[in-house]
């Protein structure tokens, strides 16, 4: 073998190149470079001007991150994708571009994500943008609203935390492009395995890809998607303030995308059956989700969410907050878990997590109660997540007895 003439240190640092394969590999190598290399000053002016495709740094995104978005645009039947290092970051990014050069004002709906309402409370109402909240489900009150505040955004959830409510969005849609604002939709309950916002007429879908979309709990990333002019927007924001996904995060977010089909299926079928097994029980006083005919969105859910949607659950145990502690101690293999989305099956209390940014009567007003307990239903065998709830539920009964 060559010797190289460099001393042992030099040699150290440039021996040894990566022989990328002339076939490709199975499944996609993981580039965790945060910079590349140019041949001359023409490559360097075709790269950055877009001649050739070229990559320049990590900050501006990486061929993993490239390959997430590239596979959100087609299955969301987007325009454009953009992924960013948090589902924050994609929220941030995608009103920022929807406010550009516009009247700052957006029309939320009230029942948003506690991480949504602080960011608008703190930072858009808090550097002068005007922020209004509305029912989603009321579409008389959000015409009335659009009407009034003539917002520059209309941000809706696809699936709302805790209760499942339903978006309408091909209305919702309608209405606020009739008032002029760009409709942006947080999808992330759904995923576009069971609904795809754009075809609904969101102008940009947004998600927490550690949810669903990575599916194992693994993955800290964000994606926004859409047209491609506010796209394009948002991904400059994200390259302007280092918002843009990771590379390991991109590779992990494709290696979820693989299953996410199988994944929702299971995941909306065992909601299915969790949710029949809660609304049998006497100490369950209400059952949140989409497939009870009880539920508001009973009919739209089944015309606008064929496959399912998804393993998202809520209901209200009749002892109150008190009963949920014991509750949630009564469970063996349900564990208490802030997030949602992952294989497991996970619980939550959103009084305590998602919305104790929330005064206690606008919580309750929104109908999340001291008793209402969320369940991410995971993708075991339904009636092994059903036997952990039947523990959980006989340690109530017995110590309510005792
Ligand atoms: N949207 C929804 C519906 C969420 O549940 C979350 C997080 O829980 C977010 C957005 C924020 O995503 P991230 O935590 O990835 O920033």
């Amino acid at each position: 073998m060559k010797q190289r003439e460099e001393r042992p240190e030099t040699a150290a640092v440039h021996a040894g190149k990566l022989q990328i394969p002339a076939n490709p590999a199975s499944s996609p190598a993981l580039f965790q470079a945060s910079s590349y290399e140019f041949s001359d000053l023409d490559d360097v002016e075709a790269v950055y001007g877009g001649a050739r495709a070229g990559k320049i740094y990590g900050r501006y995104g990486g061929p993993n991150g490239s390959q997430f978005e590239a596979a959100m645009t087609e299955l969301e039947g987007a325009e454009e994708a953009a992924a960013a290092s948090a589902g924050m970051s994609a929220i941030d990014a995608a009103l920022g571009s929807a406010l550009a050069g516009k009247r700052r004002s957006i029309l939320a709906t009230a029942e948003c994500y506690g991480g949504t309402y602080s960011l608008l409370e703190h930072d858009y109402r808090g550097s002068g943008c005007a922020v209004e909240y509305v029912d989603q489900q009321d579409l008389a009150a959000v015409r009335t609203a659009l009407e009034r505040t003539r917002p520059a955004v209309l941000y809706l959830e696809a699936l709302t935390n805790p209760l499942i409510h339903v978006a309408d969005l091909p209305a919702l849609a309608a209405l606020g492009h009739e008032a002029g604002a760009v409709v942006i939709v947080d999808a992330t309950f759904a995923t576009p395995m069971l609904f795809r916002p754009v075809e609904h007429g969101a102008d940009l879908v947004v998600h927490s890809v550690g949810k669903y979309l990575g599916g194992h709990g693994d993955v800290g990333a964000g994606l926004i998607a859409g047209k491609a002019n506010l796209v394009r927007g948002a991904r400059d924001l994200l390259t302007r303030k280092g918002g843009t996904i990771p590379h390991f995060e991109a590779w992990l977010a494709v290696r979820g995308l693989r299953t996410l089909g199988l994944r929702m299926l299971r995941h909306s079928s065992n909601a299915v059956a969790v949710a029949t097994y809660l609304s049998g029980r006497d100490d369950v006083e209400r059952v949140h989700h989409p497939s009870r005919p009880d539920h508001p969105q009973h009919a739209l859910a089944k015309r606008l969410y064929p496959s399912g949607t998804g393993g998202m659950i809520a209901f209200d145990l009749r002892g109150g907050r008190r009963d949920v502690d014991r509750f949630l101690r009564g469970l063996q293999t349900i564990a208490i878990v802030h997030s949602l989305g992952e294989v497991a099956t996970t619980a939550s209390y959103p009084a305590v997590s998602s919305h104790r940014m929330l005064p206690e009567d606008a919580r309750r007003e929104l109908g999340v109660t001291d008793g209402t307990v969320r369940i991410s239903v995971g993708i075991e065998h339904p009636e092994d997540i059903v036997r952990d709830l039947e523990r959980a539920f006989a340690g109530l009964g017995e110590r309510v007895r005792a």
